[in-house]
C-alpha cells in the first residue's frame, strides 16, 4: 500500500489546495493519505470530499509545533477528533502564537527596508495561517532575494536578520491533546532538527515518556542511514513508524507526495493498529 502521512496545502505553508493536493495524491497513486497543516485543521473538510471521490482512504492529521528545550519541534498528530475541546485549544494557542511571532519578523524586516506585507495578502486564504514560509516566498518576489533558501539563509533562519524564536506549546501539552482527542503522535522528520544525536535521543525519550506514538522513519529528507538511526530510536523507545513527504509544492521535486520508498520491512508502521 502506498502511504503519504505528511504534506501540506494552503491553509498552512502549501501552495496547492487541498483538492489540489488529493488530486495530485490520486495521481501518484497514494492510498492512504494525510493532510498535516501546520497548527490548521482548516482544510481537513475540502480534503475528505475530494478523497472520498477518489477512493483514498484519508486520516485526519496535523503538524503541530512544539517547544521543547529552547527548540522547534513538530509533532504530527494523527487520527484524531480534531474539534475535540483539547484540540481546539492547543491549535487556537498556536495560531496564537504564530500570529505574534510573524507580526515580529514582519516588524524586524521594515527595520531594514524590506516591506513583504503586500505580498501576503494577496496570498494568504481566508483563516489562513502565515508562517516563515510565506515570508520567504515574499522575499523572492520583492527581488530581495532570488530563492527561498537564501532567504532562510540570510533572513528568517534560526539567528538570522528577521528571525524571532518560536515560543510555541510544550512538547507534553501538544502529545496529551493529540491522546485526549483520540489520536497518535508522531515526532515530524526526526533528523531535521539541529540538535546533535544526545539531544535527540533525549527528545525521544521525552516523547515517548509523553506518551508519544511513533517516529517518521522515511521522509523526503531522510537518507538510508538516518532511517536506520530512526528505526533504531523507535526500537529502543517502544515507537511504531510512519512516513510522509511534507510535500509543499511542485516546485520543490525532492519531496514529491507520494513518491517516498517504503517503510523498511522490520519497521512497525502505525497505520497496522488503525484498521
Ligand atoms: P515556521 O513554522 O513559521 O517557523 O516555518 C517553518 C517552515 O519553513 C517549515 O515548515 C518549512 O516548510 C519552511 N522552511 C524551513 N527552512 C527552510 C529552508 N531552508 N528553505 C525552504 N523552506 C524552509
Ligand atoms: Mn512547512
Ligand atoms: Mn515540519
Ligand atoms: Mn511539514
Amino acid at each position: 500500500m502506498k502511504v503519504d502521512l505528511h504534506c501540506h496545502s494552503h491553509y498552512s505553508d502549501g501552495t496547492l489546495t487541498p483538492t489540489e493536493v488529493v488530486d495530485l495524491a490520486f495521481a501518484n497513486e497514494v492510498e492512504l493519505f494525510a493532510l498535516t497543516d501546520h497548527d490548521s485543521v482548516q482544510g481537513l473538510d475540502e480534503a475528505r470530499l475530494r478523497c472520498e471521490e477518489h477512493g483514498i482512504k484519508m486520516i485526519d492529521g496535523v503538524e503541530v509545533s512544539v517547544s521543547w528545550n529552547s527548540n522547534s519541534i513538530h509533532i504530527v498528530g494523527l487520527n484524531m477528533d480534531v474539534k475535540h475541546p483539547s484540540m481546539l485549544s492547543l491549535l487556537e494557542k498556536n495560531a496564537q502564537l504564530r500570529h505574534q511571532r510573524i507580526e515580529k519578523m514582519i516588524e524586524k524586516l521594515k527595520e531594514i527596508d524590506l516591506d513583504v506585507e503586500p505580498y501576503l495578502a494577496s496570498v494568504i486564504p481566508e483563516n489562513g495561517l502565515i508562517t516563515r514560509t510565506h515570508l520567504g516566498r515574499a522575499l523572492v518576489e520583492i527581488g530581495a532575494v532570488n530563492k527561498m533558501d537564501k532567504a532562510f539563509k540570510k533572513y528568517l533562519g534560526k539567528g538570522k536578520r528577521a528571525y524571532i524564536e518560536g515560543d510555541w506549546v510544550s512538547l507534553e501539552n501538544a502529545v496529551q491533546a493529540i491522546i485526549e482527542a483520540g489520536g497518535d503522535a508522531v515526532i515530524a522528520h526526526p533528523m531535521r532538527y539541529r540538535i546533535g544525536a544526545t539531544r535527540l535521543d533525549a527528545l525521544v525519550n521525552n516523547f515517548a515518556a509523553a506518551g508519544g506514538k511513533a517516529l517518521e522513519v522515511v521522509t523526503a529528507t531522510q537518507d538510508a542511514n538516518q532511517q536506520r538511526r530512526c528505526l533504531q530510536l523507535a526500537e529502543q523507545y517502544g515507537l511504531l513508524a510512519s512516513t510522509g513527504s511534507d510535500f509543499h509544492s511542485l516546485d520543490q521535486p525532492w519531496a514529491m507526495l507520494g513518491r517516498c520508498p517504503a517503510l523498511p520491512s522490520s519497521a512497525t508502521p502505525i497505520w497496522q493498529q488503525w484498521f
